[in-house]
């Protein structure tokens, strides 16, 4: 089965970079800016079946233009990223919660995720985010794209609460 994972959050947060170190182990340094859409295939099994994973990556423009609902369109998890170093970042995060509400279905896995916690001084708590995501209905992962925290962590609690059906 094929399901969708879009994520979103403000430019430089570290998108790119995290799903690139999910899905290829590979850490690309260097800030490649992201246009439009870019999309990764990762296959994976849970309890025996096959899952294709595909991850839409996206550009983080969108928030300040109608967003495309077709990016949204049958996503089964959203993985929303803030820089835990960056407060404006997380300040965003409440838009991309409403442009899911306004775009997503109800139902659509919801993580959100603290990346760059490797930086010496965290400027957003992992307190303060984690707070911040149950109260919206998200999971929380505090993660690093750098050394690989809790990045296979995230992709491993969205395959675990994906459905089996659709
Ligand atoms: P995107 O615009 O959200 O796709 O962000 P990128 O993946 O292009 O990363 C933006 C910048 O942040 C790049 O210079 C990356 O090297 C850097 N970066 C990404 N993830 C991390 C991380 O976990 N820790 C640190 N320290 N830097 C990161
Ligand atoms: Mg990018």
């Amino acid at each position: 089965m094929m399901k969708k994972i879009v994520v979103v959050g403000d430019t430089s947060v570290g998108k790119t970079s995290l799903v690139s170190k999910y899905v290829d182990d590979y850490y690309p340094g260097d800030h490649l800016t992201t246009i439009g859409v870019d999309f990764k295939l990762k296959k994976v099994q849970k309890n025996g079946r096959k899952i294709d994973l595909t991850i839409w990556d996206t550009g983080g423009q969108e928030r300040f233009k109608s967003i495309t609902k077709s990016y949204f369109k049958g996503a089964h998890a959203v993985i929303l990223v803030y820089a835990c170093n960056c407060e404006e970042s997380f300040a965003n995060i409440i838009d991309w919660l409403l442009t899911i509400e306004n775009c997503a279905e109800e139902n659509v896995v919801k993580i959100m995720v603290a990346n760059k916690s490797d930086v010496e001084e965290l400027i957003v708590s992992h307190e303060k985010g984690r707070a911040f995501a149950e109260e919206h209905g998200c999971f929380f992962y505090p993660c690093s794209s750098v050394t690989g925290k809790n990045i296979d962590k995230i992709f491993n609690k969205i395959i675990d609460e994906l459905r089996e059906t659709d």
